[in-house]
């Protein structure tokens, strides 16, 4: 049996996949990222940097060993029907695990974990718990408090990877080849559980570093840049997977070459660019979208990140909060999340909307910006808004609210280019059609999985798509008989 490494294969730079990449046009820097660049000069942080500093330190700390131990021993360990595991979409044995630590064997509880879930570590940490796993923990029914199912998969998880031993081992290599379009939970999760089968993988990435949202996208005081490197790094230990990154993005063309070049592609691509609003104003400096505002916060020292004084926000599900919330942590003055709905339709968990409110943030409910209004200098100045409950009542009704930073977090649309592949089917709101069985396209021998199947979800569902899509491609690379076409 070849040893397993975590260095990377070798590249495969005479492929028809890799003649046409080298071709491709790099991508350019978004026109509101351009127009922030030349905006910054006369821009001076509104916070110590030590202070910015403490506002970004994780908010759930992790439990001590005897923090752990009590928690553990909380647990009834249910035996029957197990309410748990049902909120969980990866099903970790929840009990086991729980138990294992009870019984001091953290090392052993994160083998239970990570069998289920490859990425339990950052699911500890980013896992809505409060609508997943502990939502349905039994100890809500006793009117106590559920228990903090997340923290001690973390506790577990961390306790295996400061040991750095990764439980799994690659089995005998295949030879089969397997492409995946996208370094995110979905992707990574698939490569993982296909390199374990001895098939080798190759990750297409267009950014920078591998990692897809994880990376670019949570918020800072959830999980930072170094615990997802470090994750990556302890999970491709398994071996037989190269990530390419900074490529030029896969388009139709260099899709259909790498279905030549390989036994088997899976697009992870996620979704794309935040959706527009198409009012007036909505281009002009310091008006933008989330996501390019969080990416900063992500990527950047934080006292460099540029921050309004009055910072508006556009939306309500936990795109908005972690915009809303690190802006008020990068020290703009107020914040105001405004909703074209009521309180009752927001998309955002009541956790992550008591976070906002602790945070100082304020909320504007009802409200649809129909323009965003410059000053002389050409920044935002205001937005004018349309009262909706007024409009309900058949009446026009405007008001504005003044602003230096607008920032929109409307969601974000699939990606376009995937309506150019032949043959592939999409849904009617641009995602990816699979059969719910196997986790293959329309395509054959093309798989899909994660947010650009089921259009924006969590991690810890990208992380189940991607394995069961692997598993599909397994069964499909070494019984291709048995395999549902
Ligand atoms: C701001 C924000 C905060 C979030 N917070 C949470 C949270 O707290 N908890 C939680 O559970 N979930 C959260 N989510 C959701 C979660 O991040 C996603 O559901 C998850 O990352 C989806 O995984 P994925 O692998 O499908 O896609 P992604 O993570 O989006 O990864 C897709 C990857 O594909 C790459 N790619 C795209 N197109 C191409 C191409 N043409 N060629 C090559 N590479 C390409 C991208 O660069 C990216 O690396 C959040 C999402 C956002 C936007
Ligand atoms: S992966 Fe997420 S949902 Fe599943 S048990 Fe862990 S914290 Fe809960």
């Amino acid at each position: 049996m070849s040893k397993p490494t975590g260095k990377l294969m070798s590249n495969n730079d005479n492929t028809a996949f890799e003649r046409l990449r080298n071709q491709m046009p790099r991508e350019a820097m978004s026109e509101s990222d351009a127009k922030q660049e030349d905006l910054t000069p006369n821009w001076s942080p509104r916070l110590p940097e030590e202070r910015i500093a403490k506002n970004f330190e994780e908010i759930k700390p992790p439990l001590s060993n005897v923090e752990a131990m009590f928690e553990a021993q909380r647990c009834f360990y249910c035996e029957y029907d197990v309410p748990c595991m049902r909120g969980c979409p990866t099903q970790i044995d929840i009990p086991r695990f729980i138990k294992q630590i009870s019984e001091g064997e953290p090392i052993e509880a994160a083998k239970t974990i990570l069998n289920a879930n490859i990425f339990g570590a950052v699911c500890a940490r980013v896992c809505p718990v409060e609508k997943l796993c502990e939502s349905l923990c039994i100890c809500n029914t006793i009117h106590e408090k559920p228990i903090p199912i997340g923290k001690l998969q973390r506790f577990a998880t961390d306790s295996l990877m400061r040991s750095g031993e990764l439980p799994f081992k690659r089995e005998e290599p295949t030879g089969k080849r397997v492409a995946i379009v996208g370094s995110g939970p979905a992707g990574v999760a698939a490569a993982f559980e296909l390199a374990r089968r001895g098939h080798d993988v190759v990750i297409f990435e267009k950014d920078k570093l591998a990692g897809g949202l994880d990376r670019y996208g949570i918020a800072e005081y959830k999980i930072g840049d170094r615990f997802v490197q470090e994750e990556m790094n302890f999970l491709l230990q398994i071996g037989g997977v190269e990530i390419k990154t900074e490529r030029e993005p896969i388009n139709e063309n260099s899709l259909a070459m790498l279905r030549e070049d390989y036994d088997a592609v899976m697009l992870a691509v996620g979704l794309g660019m935040t959706r527009r609003l198409d009012v007036k104003g909505e281009d002009i400096p310091w008006s933008m979208d989330a996501l390019s505002f969080i990416r900063r916060v992500k990527t950047q020292p934080l006292h460099t990140i540029p921050v309004g004084n009055k910072v508006i926000v556009i939306g309500a599900g936990n795109t908005a909060i972690d915009a809303a919330t690190q802006a008020k942590r990068l020290g703009a003055e107020s914040v105001i999340i405004a909703y074209r709905r009521g309180r009752e339709n927001v998309k955002c968990t009541d956790h992550e909307y008591d976070i906002s409110v602790a945070d100082g943030c304020q909320w504007v409910w009802n409200a649809s910006p129909v323009e965003v209004i410059p000053g002389e200098d050409g920044r935002v100045k205001a937005v004018k808004f349309r009262n909706n409950k007024a409009k309900e009542n058949g009446e026009e009704e405007f008001f504005e609210l003044p602003c230096d930073h607008f920032v929109k977090a409307t969601g974000q649309v699939p990606y376009e280019w995937l309506t150019k592949v032949e043959g592939l089917k999409l849904y009617p709101n641009g995602t990816v059609r699979v059969d719910p069985m196997t986790w293959q396209t329309s395509v054959k021998g093309l798989f899909a999985a994660g947010d650009c199947v089921k259009n924006a979800k969590e991690v810890v569902n990208a992380v189940y798509e991607g394995k069961r899509a692997a598993l599909s491609i397994d069964g499909m690379l070494t019984h291709p008989a048995g395999h549902t076409l």
